[in-house]
């Protein structure tokens, strides 16, 4: 029995900052615990009279999924609870499970390189049609739109932080009878509430900001669609893409920090990328908190802060930007993002990145550490530049 902190969108909506904390919890009472138990079990016992759908088996539910999906739904004011899956690429699989056969999808072409190589798996094996296009572009998103059957934005992209007009392309897509699809992974809905906005379908890589520190892989879904639910969560029980009971107990213990996460890491986001901007080893900065950036001034208007990810191009050469990873001390040379810590990559270090990713850019998940030292850290590796 979960205690839900009040009506979505009602007159006692709380706080996005209090919904963390206090959503999903259990109801209050003499001696209860304050949080969920882990429940580890693979099947439910079941009274032959009573016969409950809703507990057969431990792939199709577990209550301890429960309180994350109903905290996250109401984060992302979803009218359906959400659904966790086992990892962001399982969410993603389902999702695109929606696309009718052989139908056109429009996709940003900086989108996170695991969809783009799943959805060039599905075009190749004939299950869809995929047209890649600039999302900072409304006017080509929009023609595209004239074809499609589905709409996927990611915004901002990963890695090359592109803002989509996101209010304009949704409610393009809806009038034109396309389904749309946002992957909110980088904004969070503290920041960004794309069903708000029109969506159909919002997921999330809960790897990310949600759980906040690196020690899990999960997904999730959100939608406030009956049918697409229903679909949506009948794949996630075909194909068994399921969560680890302890890792929902983690990601929910995770979110309850998001807010003060997200403040710190942003904060640090936009000093880090203003001294970025002036070091004369670095080339070009994305970061929609700096004004000069193309995305800032959508960003500003219709996202409640600009993230904690920087990509920013280094010397001239992939080895340039290899040497400043590799003289990284406090952050972690790594892979993946919003988490505590602080980690950079080459990204083009992937071969499945796009070739428009310059071989030279490093992206940055900026974490909550002191900015003084993560500054310090930062100008020491791109010092070793000079010559
Ligand atoms: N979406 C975005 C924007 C991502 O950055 C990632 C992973 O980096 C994913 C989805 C995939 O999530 P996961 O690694 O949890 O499968």
């Amino acid at each position: 029995m979960t205690s839900t902190a009040s009506p979505v969108g009602g007159p006692d909506r709380l706080d996005p900052k209090t919904l963390v904390v206090a959503g999903g919890r259990p109801a209050h009472g003499h001696d209860g615990a304050v949080n969920h138990p882990v429940t580890f079990t693979s099947t439910y016992a079941y009274a032959p009279e009573r016969n409950d759908p809703a507990r057969t088996y431990a792939r199709f539910s577990n209550p301890t999924w429960d309180p994350f999906e109903e905290v996250l739904a109401t984060l992302e004011e979803a009218e359906l609870p959400g659904l966790l899956f086992g990892s962001g690429m399982a969410a993603i699989a389902a999702a695109l499970n929606l696309v009718p056969a052989g139908g056109l999808m429009v996709m940003p072409r900086h989108s996170y390189n695991g969809s783009l190589a799943l959805v060039q798996e599905l075009e190749a094996a004939g299950r869809l049609r995929v047209q890649l296009v600039d999302v900072a572009d409304t006017d080509q998103v929009v023609q595209a739109l004239e074809q499609a059957d589905v709409l996927w934005i990611e915004s901002p992209t990963n890695p090359m932080l592109e803002v989509a007009d996101v209010t304009r392309l949704l409610s393009e897509a809806r009038g034109k009878g396309v389904l749309s699809v946002v992957d909110n992974t980088f904004a969070t809905p503290l920041l960004q509430r794309p069903l708000t906005l029109g969506a159909d379908v919002v997921l999330h890589s809960v790897t990310k900001y949600l759980s906040g520190h690196s020690d899990v892989i999960l997904g999730a879904v959100l939608t406030s669609n009956e049918e697409l639910h229903a679909k949506l969560h009948g794949y996630r029980t075909l194909h068994g893409a399921i969560a680890s009971p302890m890792d929902a107990f983690l990601a929910l213990r995770g979110l309850r920090t998001l807010s003060v996460r997200l403040e710190r890491s942003q904060a640090n986001s936009q000093f880090l990328a203003e001294e970025l901007a002036k070091h004369p080893a670095v080339g070009e900065v994305r970061y929609p908190g700096l004004v000069e950036d193309p995305g800032h001034q959508r960003a500003a208007a219709q996202m409640q802060g600009f993230g904690s990810v920087i990509s920013f191009t280094v010397g001239d050469s992939a080895a340039d930007a290899d040497q400043v990873v590799a003289a990284f001390g406090l952050i972690t040379a790594a892979t993946s993002l919003g988490g505590v810590e602080s980690l950079a990559e080459r990204r083009a270090r992937h071969a499945s990145e796009p070739q428009s990713v310059p071989e030279n850019l490093i992206r940055l998940s900026v974490g909550i550490e002191a900015a003084t030292d993560l500054w310090a850290d930062l100008a020491r590796a791109l010092d070793t530049l000079k010559r």
